[in-house]
């Protein structure tokens, strides 16, 4: 049986990795991978994480199941950092934001949603992960890369015109991967409008909390967003946002007004994960748990991940002023947020970027930021206008 099967393709972005361990160029630039890495290109684990692993060694007792919906004292203070105070949802931790995603692509199957509206580009899992669960994906384009420009009126006018009562539509946070924009408050308002017009449940994946303007300001977008729509799914990661990348840290959360129908909700996302691991790793939420609940290292916490924002704010000025010259639109860098800019080159420049300079991105052009640090940044800045004549 197994012989029938043909062989899946490897995942570009993940195939850079090796490529650029193997690369001899002592100059090489890794911009291609998703995590914070930085000024000395270290993503390092953060202090305040240390410091909770060390308590927790310390006063942990067994390694029994933490049961099927996790830590409900992670779940509650990680909707507190998400979504604010006095806001209510069913919540489970889940592994990873995309654990939360796929759960959240269930719940809508059970709820009898089959479709769910992305805007591309968008992060290159998504529609892998709702495809899995057998929704139907689909997609509209929702920003220009050679004007560097969110398609903000084309995006809500292909919502109202296709959609149908009871789609679902994707929604970034904050710090879209892998294109940076920023959705102003006028089209977060309007999404909602058409939401509730049209009866479409918004599924709001927040992974980068923190690296936008700042944790509270990054939420504020969503906050608004719960408190317009009657429901709602929020897919939220610890991974980027604590550092805990490897230790698979999220949560999922429902929101719906009536107690009862959380109840369900609840329900359904615990049996939805029974199914699929039966019970959700401790130790990532533990430590968020650990760091969220204690006031010093919440404080120390806070100023870690501070200091990454402001770092990638002052690459993301550098960039943007050196690659200016090659386009005007590429001025844009500095006023988009997160991780994560897409430029307007094509791909046999990128592959001759990797060969010929040791940049590293992939094919797409999507730019990790926090990949470059400020002794790099000239000479890449240098490449770059250099190999897009
Ligand atoms: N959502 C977006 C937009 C992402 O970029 C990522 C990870 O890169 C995730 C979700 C999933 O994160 P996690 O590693 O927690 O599964």
């Amino acid at each position: 049986m197994f012989e029938t099967l043909s062989r899946e393709a490897d995942d570009p972005l993940l195939a850079l990795t090796p490529l650029f361990r193997a690369d001899p160029n002592p100059a090489k630039v890794d911009l291609g991978v998703g995590v914070y890495r930085d000024e000395l290109g270290r993503t390092p684990v953060f202090r305040a994480v240390k410091r909770a692993e060390a308590h927790l060694l310390e006063t942990q007792e067994t390694k029994a199941y933490v049961g099927p919906e996790g830590d409900r004292t992670f779940i509650e203070a990680f909707w507190t950092f998400v979504a604010g105070e006095g806001r209510h949802a069913a919540g489970v931790q889940t592994v990873g934001g995309t654990g939360a995603l796929r759960l959240a692509a269930e719940l809508l199957r059970r709820s009898g949603s089959s479709r769910i509206f992305l805007g591309t580009p968008t992060w290159s899992n998504h529609s892998a992960i709702f495809a899995a669960a057998g929704l139907s994906v689909v997609t509209y384009p929702s920003f220009d890369v050679a004007g560097q420009r969110l398609l903000a009126g084309e995006m809500i006018s292909v919502v109202a015109d296709k959609a149908q009562p009871g789609d679902a539509i994707l929604l970034h946070a904050s710090c879209h991967n892998p294109t940076g924009a920023v959705m102003d408050d006028a089209t977060w308002a309007a999404v909602a409008e058409v939401a509730l017009e049209k009866g479409l449940v918004p599924v709001i994946d927040s992974a980068y909390q923190g690296f936008g303007t700042g944790i509270e300001s990054d939420a504020a977008p969503l906050r608004r967003l719960l408190d317009r729509v009657p429901e709602a799914i929020v897919a939220a990661s610890a991974s980027k946002s604590f550092g805990l990348y490897r230790e698979r840290t999220g949560a999922v959360y429902a929101t719906s007004a009536s107690p009862e129908t959380r109840d369900k909700l609840k329900s359904h996302l615990v049996t939805i994960g029974r199914g699929a691991y039966s019970m959700p790793p401790d130790h990532g939420a533990a430590v968020v748990r650990t760091i969220l609940t204690d006031p010093e290292l919440r404080t120390d916490w806070r100023t870690e991940l501070d200091d990454a924002r402001k770092r990638i704010t002052s690459m993301r000025t550098i960039l943007a002023k050196g690659l200016s010259r090659l386009s005007p639109a590429l001025a844009a860098i500095a006023t988009q947020q997160g991780m994560f800019s897409l430029l307007p080159i094509d791909e046999t420049r990128i592959v001759e970027l990797r060969h010929r300079r040791g940049i590293y991105m992939p094919l797409s052009g999507r730019i990790n930021i926090a990949g470059l640090n400020s002794s790099q940044a000239p000479g890449v800045i240098e490449a770059l206008c250099a190999h897009a004549a």
